[in-house]
């Protein structure tokens, strides 16, 4: 057996593929293969009555049995269930995750030992619960999670090191401007982020979790489809799940050779009728155009939210396996007027940068000099849902605005509504409009035992504190009495201390049995 590693790995947990890299004895991000002898591995899970197979296995077993398979869990983080049963049963969606996890941590085993420490990306954009989904996914998958990055900072953190415009501990020789766009299968990320010397500042996000490399497959399913239905009519083959995954499958297929080709044909088949379509790369882009545009747009308004012209930029990364489309290059290029930077495999940058910056944290933690410093901004307002006074209708007092640089504290005053009240409640919301729709209902403040007697309208102070890696902690006290409040933040989602125990036991069962008894 190798030995016990206290080595950390870094780990992309995508949405529809997942990484795991090291540093080799030279200090140089590698990523380490799967048991298949992969270097990615897709984000899919295969229930086979007990068995959970996760992989390249799984994703061939989906095609002729959807209902057993699971994908896509990452969109869910944050739920407290995930949107389907799972096997009949209620799993939440860092469960799902977990296994992932487990099989990349067990694979990487194979080649170097016991692993335990680990550095896990999320998308810039995700908001409290889904990072602490994310941890707490880490932690049923028996890892040490050491802390969750960003994954443009660790885009940037790898490119830079290769590249030369950071030195192997992470500083910059000058001021850089990165402009991280980033496409992978289901989500669009970009984010701008200026590298000063050890200082990571990232000064604006923005993206969407709704579109990736997958909405590029589903249009060239709904060509395919529309052009079967004309030829042979009868049945949306759409409407048959099996038939759409095996359809969706050949879609990707067809995309990927339109990257390299200017033309290939899509061959289908749905109830023993065949069909095999023509498809040409300028047919293509015009069918997914609007979603290429819509990235373009959430591009162009970071940019100039952000107070930048495009001369201001000095660095322009592209990160995802959607972003070697053709068309996407070119339009950044049309855009930005540079050429995009394609030098690090854009499937492992984000990896990379995961397990160089885990490396910094294990030798900060043995006494080093902390290297690098990584600032973010917060990605959604933070606010307190109550009702305006005048009016009875619900209004989101926003307590820290979109893209403030992270740690930030704010504090903001509230008051008891009625006398002799002994508790108040304020319940926090994560992004939304002015009167809180479409918000993330973050949880529910409750400050209790408060002394008797208190007059109405006595003030309380609640602060909000966001840390660096965006996770949020809220405090009370009572300005008057001198004294703290006792606080109690009940989460609208997310698993309890015991809940991550108990699920860490049934993951860790050897065979993966999936005994999923709710509590
Ligand atoms: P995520 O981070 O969301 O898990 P990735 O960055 O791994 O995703 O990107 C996966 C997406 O990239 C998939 O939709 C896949 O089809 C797409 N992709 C990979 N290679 C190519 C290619 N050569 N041409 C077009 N799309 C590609
Ligand atoms: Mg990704």
């Amino acid at each position: 057996m190798p030995k016990p590693s206290i080595k950390p790995v870094g780990i992309d947990l995508g949405t529809t593929f997942s990484v795991i890299a090291h540093l080799d004895a030279a200090g140089r991000p590698v990523t380490i293969m799967n048991a298949e002898g992969d270097a990615i591995t897709p984000s899919v899970l295969f229930f086979d009555g007990d068995l959970v197979i996760v992989g390249k296995e799984a994703v061939k077993a989906a095609i002729h049995e959807p209902q057993h398979s699971v994908a896509f869990m990452k969109r869910e983080m944050g739920s407290s269930v995930f949107s389907r049963l799972v096997n009949g049963k209620k799993v939440p969606p860092e469960v799902l995750q977990s296994y992932v996890l487990k099989k990349l941590k067990a694979d990487a085993e194979l080649k170097l030992g016991q692993i335990k420490p680990a550095v896990i990306t999320v998308p810039a954009f995700f908001d409290d619960p889904r990072r602490k989904g994310t941890l707490d996914a880490g932690k049923i998958a028996g890892l040490d999670v050491l802390n969750v990055i960003n994954e443009p900072t660790a885009a940037a953190i790898a490119f830079g090191v290769q590249e030369g415009f950071l030195n192997e501990k992470g500083e910059s020789k000058r001021t850089e401007r990165v402009l991280v766009y980033d496409l992978g299968g289901g989500t669009f990320d970009v984010t701008l982020m200026e590298i000063d010397g050890k200082s990571y500042r990232a000064l604006a996000t923005d993206g969407d979790v709704y579109l990736g490399g997958t909405d590029w497959d589903h249009r060239i399913v709904d060509f395919a489809a529309e052009a079967f239905m004309k030829k042979h009519g009868g049945k949306d083959p759409r409407k048959d799940p099996s038939a759409l995954t095996r359809w969706l499958h050949e879609a990707e297929d067809v995309k990927r050779a339109l990257s390299a080709r200017e033309a290939t044909n899509y061959t289908c088949d749905f109830n023993d009728k065949k069909l095999r379509v023509p498809i040409s790369r300028a047919q293509f882009e015009e069918l997914t155009a609007d979603l290429l545009e819509r990235t373009r747009f959430t591009t162009s308004s970071l940019i100039s939210e952000a107070g930048f012209g495009w001369d201001k930029i000095t660095r322009l990364l592209l990160v995802g396996g959607s972003t070697r489309m053709p068309m996407v290059q070119q339009m950044l290029k049309e855009v930005t007027g540079r050429t995009p930077d394609r030098s690090l495999s854009a499937d492992e940058a984000v990896a990379h940068g995961a397990a160089i910056y885990a490396g910094l944290l294990m030798a900060t933690g043995q006494g080093q000099a902390p290297t690098v410093t990584v600032r973010n901004v917060n990605s959604h307002t933070l606010g307190v849902l109550g009702i305006e006074k005048q009016t009875g209708r619900p209004c989101n007092q926003i307590v820290i605005q979109k893209n403030t640089p992270l740690p930030v504290t704010k504090v903001s005053r509230f008051q008891t509504a009625k006398t002799g009240q002994r508790s108040v409640v304020a319940n926090i919301i994560e992004g939304g409009d002015s009167s809180g729709g479409n918000a993330t209902q973050i949880g529910k403040c409750v400050i209790q035992d408060l002394p008797a007697n208190l007059p109405a309208g006595t003030p309380v102070d609640v602060a909000f504190s966001y840390s660096d890696d965006g996770r949020l902690t809220v405090k009370a006290k009572l300005p008057n009495q001198g004294k703290m409040a006792v606080l109690v933040v009940e989460r609208a989602s997310g698993l309890s201390e015991q809940q991550v125990k108990k699920w860490g036991d049934v993951v860790a069962k050897p065979s993966g049995p999936l005994e999923l008894n709710e509590d």
